[in-house]
């Protein structure tokens, strides 16, 4: 053997895939190791066989009639080019190998050389990625599908949560009169919405996050809070509390997170102005019908006491004037006259001041300015009240006012003065004056007496109904003139002030803003 040869057996005989050696009538001239161990055959056994042993069916018979084929046409179905075939082992057993073929010339003799490179492995490994893949794909169809669904689901879920949302929020910034908060327990607001915001001119993103109760008045904080801390300790409340002129009703219940904590408050705020306006009129219209109820009992039982004293003096004057025939009985008859004409003057006063109360109640009197003469007014007034003035007592008017004409309401101020004047008139016998000035931007209308005056005590009760001053219980009254009086200067926007003195006497003064007159 020459060199070469020898390193051809050698390569022959050791290499890794399996090589075949037959001639062109297809029988084995050689084989390797390496395809005798695929093959599982003995050596002897494979020499000098056709090579189609190792060929499984259908190409066992064929595989001759490839051979025959290619010599006659040359055209090449394997040679040179290699490609995948099944081997048929001893054992019946097939596997798929990778064939490539060579030929070459010897003597006049074809040879063919095929190199067998076994696929089992590769082609196993090929089906296990194969299976893989397809289980994964298999997976991933699964898990697309459950994601879909999932994804569908969610979709579904999240337009149902978008239109209930939209729902609640319609809801909440609808809120008619008020509004729906939801506060954290440090009193944070972490929700609030409501038609009653935009009174407040409040945009609700900018008190979101801030104290509930730092946005309200600092006279309503602490009671507010108070009730808002027990709905955090888990007491449903209700409570009312005042922003300006506006009433509202709070409705707080806790909410209550996971672990049955609360976590939260739920707060509905109405505004209730408007009901508690009506609930006030009608409070009021209760009140003032209860007052009126009572100053007519009062007056009913004050009247017929009141009314016997000044009756019988007029009886028994017009007793005596119908006895007082003669003419030298002139005087006395004149005096008794003069008494009937007091005592129904008087009797006239207490019906007219019970009439005045009546009306003042009923909210029947206004204020209707006019211009008037000051001047002239207070003449007249005074004219009247001489009537009822004592022996020797007489009425001064002092007038140092500035302006001629004045804008006063003359119902009320003739009947405030002439009210003021009986009293200086009856609780004094000395002369009175009527005094008008300007002082400090005020126009002032006093009466001055130098009668009885009041103590410092019976001062502070002086303008009540019915009240009468412990040194005057034997000088007839009602106690209702300086209440109406003290009404009516109400009316006029008016003050009245008063000074007064036992035993000295008493200056009673209305005083009028200028720039009211
Ligand atoms: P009346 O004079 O009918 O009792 P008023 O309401 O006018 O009722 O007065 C209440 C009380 O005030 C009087 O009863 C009297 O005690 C006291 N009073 C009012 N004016 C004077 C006055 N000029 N001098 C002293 N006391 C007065």
């Amino acid at each position: 053997m020459t060199v070469k040869q020898t390193r051809y057996q050698s390569i022959f005989e050791t290499a890794i895939d399996g090589v075949i050696l037959i001639n062109d009538r297809g029988l084995i001239e050689d084989i390797n190791e390496a395809a005798l161990h695929l093959f599982q055959y003995d050596k002897n056994e494979l020499v000098g066989q056709n090579v189609s042993v190792l060929v499984p069916k259908p190409h066992t018979q064929k595989h001759d009639s490839y051979l025959q084929a290619y010599q006659k046409t040359g055209e090449a179905k394997i040679i040179g080019i290699g490609r995948e075939v099944s081997g048929l082992k001893k054992s019946g057993e097939e596997f798929p190998f990778r064939l490539a073929v060579s030929e070459y010339q010897h003597q006049g003799v074809t040879y063919y050389t095929g190199i067998i490179h076994d696929l089992t492995k590769q082609k196993e490994y090929e089906a296990y990625i194969k299976q893989y893949s397809q289980q994964l794909e298999k997976k991933v169809a699964e898990r697309t599908q459950l994601l879909e669904q999932e994804i569908s689901l969610r979709e579904e879920a999240q337009q149902a949560l978008l239109k209930s949302q939209k729902l609640y929020e319609t809801i909440s910034v609808n809120f008619p009169n008020g509004s729906i908060t939801v506060l954290n327990n440090n009193l944070d607001i972490v929700f609030i919405e409501g038609s009653e915001l935009k009174k407040f001119g409040y945009g609700t993103e900018k008190l979101l996050g801030r104290s509930y109760v730092e946005l309200l008045p600092p006279e309503v904080v602490d009671v507010v809070k108070e009730h808002l801390q027990a709905v955090c300790n888990g007491v449903e409340r209700s409570f009312e509390f005042k922003i300006a002129d506006r009433t509202y009703l709070a409705r707080c219940v806790p909410l209550f997170g996971p672990k049955n904590r609360i976590e939260q408050i739920l707060m509905v705020e109405t505004n209730i102005t408007p009901q508690k306006q009506a609930e006030e009129e009608i409070y009021n219209a209760l009140q003032q019908e209860k007052r009126l109820n009572e100053l007519k009992t009062r007056f009913v039982s004050m009247a017929s006491h009141e009314f016997r004293t000044p009756l019988s003096s007029i009886l028994s004057s017009a007793g005596l004037i119908e006895r007082y025939t003669e003419k030298a009985q002139n005087e006395s008859r004149v005096k008794h006259v003069q008494k009937i004409k007091r005592n129904v003057h008087n009797l006239n006063m207490i019906l007219n001041d019970f009439l005045s109360l009546e009306k003042i109640e009923g909210g029947l009197i206004k204020n209707n300015p006019e211009e008037i003469d000051l001047r002239e007014f207070v003449e007249e007034v005074k004219e009247e009240a001489e009537a009822i003035t004592k022996k020797g007592q007489g009425i001064n008017c002092q007038f140092m006012h500035n302006q001629d004409h004045y804008l006063l309401d003359s119902f009320l101020l003739r009947n405030t003065l002439n009210n003021l004047l009986s009293n200086a008139v009856k609780y004094s016998e000395k002369d009175v004056a009527i005094l008008t000035k300007e002082e400090e931007g005020s126009l002032v209308i006093s009466i001055q007496d130098q009668g009885i005056g009041i103590s410092k005590e019976d001062q502070r009760g002086l303008f009540n109904r019915f009240f009468r001053a412990s040194n005057s219980t034997n000088i007839q009254g009602t106690g209702l003139g300086l209440n109406i009086v003290k009404r009516y200067a109400q009316i006029m926007e008016a003050e009245v002030t008063f000074e007064s003195e036992i035993n000295k006497g008493s200056t009673f003064s209305l005083v009028f803003n200028l720039q009211n007159t």
